[in-house]
């Protein structure tokens, strides 16, 4: 940052961020009594258009300052005065100025639209002043296991050294991972730092709150995005003043104003949720190692199931790796068992399931018989994700969208899953006036039925975006499960992951090719993690578990790995089905997309931004490009789609072009809206 020499008389001129989407900043005057408010990070509102906004100064100079005469032609407008600055509290700290303009550079993202996304919401709004007692938490009598004791020592080190180190904690589920995080903590906290705790989702990480809680009493806070905005400043505003030893938080925590960082710990670091899929488009994750770098902090990356570029990062040594090959007490992993998807073809009667497999019925059955647990797990919700015209053969499609309409029973409706368009479900096929449809695709919502219908009086909890709308349901309905008052919990992604329940012993997955057969590069990698992390959720009790994966392509290496519990084979063999066609770790992706209402015009701009790189590269950059092509989802809300993915070895190159385009593409505005997606965790 640079810091201009600024003589006393000299007017001041401030530069300011604004969160609206374009990609510059503007400037003002700073009137002689708001002199001595405005810093970099400092809050204030301003005049845009005719409105007035919140934005963030991202830099003050002097009027006649050299430092602003090289800057001045970049800001055309006449001046005009910033109105106020908002309440001093809610001002970035420097640090955190720096990592903003850091992401919006990378992510090629609007500034102001960065610190709007590293500060709490509800700008403007007064904090009542009472917090709770502090209780004092508790130390662990957890005896650290030799290979525990060796990754807190590597840490502990690390820590010591006030340098920026990274580790890669890799440990099957169950190997005390989340242990080795809490030491680390404790020893950051002890010697005086703080420490952030990132996790995918706070509402599916109650154990890792519980813990983390009872060993740090209450200088523990947390931070999501469901906190309402009072609270959100509250906590913001102790941890800024250090009253905060340890934030516990989702993505968005990442900006957490934590002074004196020591330590860094992202919790199943492979996951996709990290990713912001609007923007600003960061991975927090990756801006977590950043701001690590920044502050000597120590960053500690954790999965059961690494990311390839995790684990290709630590082979070519930018992170320590840290093994936890064991269960923790010699708890014996599950066994897994693949069968075949039930035929379709066959006709459903009493003693035939067109959804469960004999070998997965029978199991419930035992299970629950010896009064265990289940849990069944299936990535669709709804009843039947397609309903087709008997006469056409036409599936029912969303008007706006390239996508099927999904039937819930439960409201008899057809509903898009992406636009949530629904409709009460028609009597006529809208091509041909058909009068008989087929329901086939099963969801959720079709399993809870198959299960009623073979096991009357089976106690079910459904756990889907549809039955945990309501606030607090997921978490009642989790603490009915626990507490032995339901044998299954049936539901999608939300069961799959972070939940310990030591009386499950059965864990069945109904469908595990869904993911798979997405036309994505890491569709085989995001399988393998979630098939995984399913299995895991089976035997962490004192009884042995079993699970069940129901399957078609049993010979793929991701269903066999996975299976296996075999991180090591998969990784491997996915490395190199990366190589040919290349895909990241071996290169970097920026993936630039391009919509609008108008096809044609959404053709010509990606074609024009085509020409327009083949144009610019060189030889010697080695970065090549697909597309442009639609993309999978090729109309989404009545926008038509396409995309078009540079392709090199190195980021720096491939960020120039994309500035470049953008660059070109603010000329040429034409209904079509191009968005960059840096290091894209999906192409769909
Ligand atoms: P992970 O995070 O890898 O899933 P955890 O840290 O949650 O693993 O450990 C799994 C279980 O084992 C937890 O109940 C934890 O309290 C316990 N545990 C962890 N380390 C030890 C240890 N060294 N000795 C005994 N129990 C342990
Ligand atoms: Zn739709």
């Amino acid at each position: 940052m640079s810091t201009p020499v600024v003589s006393e008389l000299d007017a001041l001129v401030a530069e300011v961020a604004i969160p609206v989407p374009l990609r510059r900043t503007f400037a003002y005057d700073v009137p002689e009594a708001l002199r001595s408010l405005v810093h970099s990070g400092a809050v204030v509102s301003v005049p845009f258009g005719r409105r007035k906004l919140s934005g963030f100064i991202v830099d003050v100079y002097g009027r006649h300052s050299d430092a602003w005469n090289r800057l001045s032609h970049k800001f055309p407008e006449d001046l005009k005065p910033i109105h106020a600055v908002l309440e001093a509290e809610l001002a970035l700290p420097e640090e955190l100025v720096s990592l903003c303009r850091w992401v919006a550079d990378y992510y090629q993202a609007p500034l102001g639209e960065v610190f709007r996304a590293a500060l709490p919401s509800g700008l403007g709004k007064k904090t009542p002043g009472e917090l709770p007692e502090a209780e004092p938490g508790s130390a662990s009598e957890i005896r650290l296991s030799p290979d525990q004791e060796q990754a807190v020592a590597a840490i502990t080190t690390a820590q010591a050294e006030a340098r920026p180190a990274a580790f890669l904690l890799y440990g099957v589920t169950g190997s005390g991972k989340t242990e080795v995080y809490l030491r680390a903590a404790e020893h950051a906290v002890t010697s005086g730092g703080k420490v952030l705790i990132l996790v995918p989702e706070i509402a599916l990480s109650p154990q890792m709150i519980h813990r983390v809680q009872a060993r740090f009493g209450s200088r523990v806070a947390l931070w999501h995005s469901s906190l309402t905005p009072t609270r959100r400043r509250e906590v913001w505003s102790r941890a800024r003043r250090g009253d905060i030893d340890v934030v516990v938080g989702a993505r968005s925590a990442v900006f957490a104003p934590l002074p004196d960082l020591k330590l860094i710990v992202v919790d199943e670091e492979h996951e996709s949720a990290y990713k912001q899929n609007e923007s600003p488009r960061y991975h927090a994750r990756d801006v977590a190692l950043v701001r690590a770098r920044f502050a000597n902090a120590v960053t500690l990356l954790g999965s059961a199931t690494p990311s390839l570029e995790s684990m290709s990062n630590a082979e070519r040594g930018k992170y320590t790796l840290l093994n936890l090959p064991d269960r923790v007490a010699g708890r014996s992993r599950g066994s897994v068992e693949l069968v075949e998807l039930p035929h379709t073809e066959r006709r459903e009667t009493r003693a035939v399931s067109l959804i469960l497999s004999d070998l997965l019925r029978d199991a419930i059955l035992q299970t629950v018989s010896r009064r265990e647990q289940a849990i069944l797990f299936l990535n669709r919700r709804g009843h039947s994700t397609v309903v087709q015209c008997e006469e056409c053969r036409k599936p029912l499609h969303c008007d706006q969208c390239d996508i099927t309409l999904t039937w819930h029973s439960d409201r008899d409706r057809v509903i898009c899953h992406y636009c949530g368009r629904n409709k009460t479900t028609p009597d006529r096929c809208p091509s041909c006036s058909g009068s008989l449809f087929v329901f086939k695709g099963v969801g959720t919502q079709r399993v809870a039925r198959e299960l009623a219908r073979l096991f009357p009086g089976l106690r079910v909890e459904r756990l889907d975006t549809d039955s945990t709308r309501k606030r607090g349901t997921l978490e009642t309905a989790l603490e009915r499960f626990r507490d032995g008052k339901a044998d299954v919990l049936l539901g999608t992604q939300m069961v799959a992951k972070g939940l310990d329940f030591p009386g499950v012993t059965l864990v069945g997955v109904i469908n595990a090719d869904l993911q798979l057969s997405l036309p994505d590069f890491r569709s085989a990698e995001r399988t393998f993690q979630l098939l995984t992390q399913v299995a895991g959720r089976s035997g962490r009790g004192p009884r042995p578990g079993r699970v069940i994966f129901q399957t078609n392509q049993a010979e793929h290496y991701a269903l066999t790995a996975a299976a296996a519990q075999d991180y090591e084979t998969f990784y491997r063999t996915e490395l190199t089905s990366r190589r040919d066609p290349v895909y990241p770790p071996y290169v970097r992706l920026i993936n630039l997309l391009f919509d609008g209402r108008d096809e044609t015009k959404v053709i010509d701009e990606a074609d024009a931004v085509a020409t327009f790189l083949r144009k610019s590269l060189r030889a010697a950059d080695h970065v090549d490009f697909l597309g442009p092509a639609p993309q999978p989802l090729s109309r989404l809300k009545g926008k038509h789609r396409w995309h078009l993915t540079l392709r090199g070895p190195e980021h720096k190159r491939l960020q120039e072009l994309t500035t470049q385009v953008l660059d070109r593409e603010a000329s040429h505005q034409r209904g079509v809206r191009l968005t960059v997606d840096v290091d894209p965790v999906s192409l769909l």
